[in-house]
C-alpha cells in the first residue's frame, strides 16, 4: 500500500494552446493558469473532451471524472446542460465534470456503447463506476458522482 500522502492532481489540456497541464486538486479553486500560455484553465465549468484528450485526462487524473455524453441536436441534453454546469462549479477540485460531443467524438462514444443521449458516466482512474441514461437534475448528477466516493 502507498502510505505516502500525495496531493491529488488533475491532468487537463489547455483549451487555448493545447499544452497538457498537471494541476493540484487543492488549487483548482484558485484560478489555475496554463504553464505555457498563462491563460486560465477553467474548471468551474464543464471541460470539453474529445477523442484526442479523453483517455489521457481520465487515466492521469487522480479525482473521479463525470462525463456527459451529448449532442447539439438533443433536446434533453440542452435541458440538462445547466445542471451539468452547476455540478462542475459545485465539485471543482474534488472531481472533473466533462462533456463529450458524441457526433464529433464518435470513436470514444462508440467504445462505450452509448445507446441514448444524454448519458452520464462516472469514471475513477479511467474505470467506469457508474452510468445513467436520460436527463438528470443536479441532485441526480450529484448522487451519481457520490458513487465514486466524491463528497457532494
Ligand atoms: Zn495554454
Amino acid at each position: 500500500m502507498d502510505t505516502e500522502v500525495k496531493a491529488a492532481k488533475l491532468t487537463v489540456r489547455c483549451q487555448f494552446c493545447e499544452t497538457w497541464n498537471r494541476i493540484d486538486a487543492s488549487k483548482v479553486a484558485d484560478g489555475p493558469k496554463c504553464g505555457k500560455c498563462g491563460r486560465p484553465i477553467l474548471l468551474e465549468r464543464p471541460l470539453a473532451l474529445n477523442d484526442e484528450t479523453f483517455q489521457k485526462t481520465l487515466a492521469e487524473s487522480d479525482v473521479p471524472v463525470a462525463v456527459d455524453f451529448y449532442a447539439d441536436w438533443c433536446g434533453p441534453c440542452r435541458m440538462m446542460a445547466p445542471a451539468v454546469d452547476a455540478l462542475a462549479a459545485h465539485v471543482q477540485g474534488r472531481a472533473i465534470v466533462a462533456k463529450l460531443n458524441t457526433d464529433h467524438s464518435s470513436r470514444t462514444a462508440g467504445g462505450f456503447g452509448i445507446r441514448g443521449i444524454p448519458t452520464t458516466i462516472v469514471f475513477d482512474h479511467g474505470k467506469e463506476v457508474a452510468r445513467q441514461s436520460g436527463a438528470l437534475p443536479l441532485e441526480g448528477l450529484k448522487q451519481l458522482l457520490a458513487r465514486a466516493g466524491v463528497a457532494v
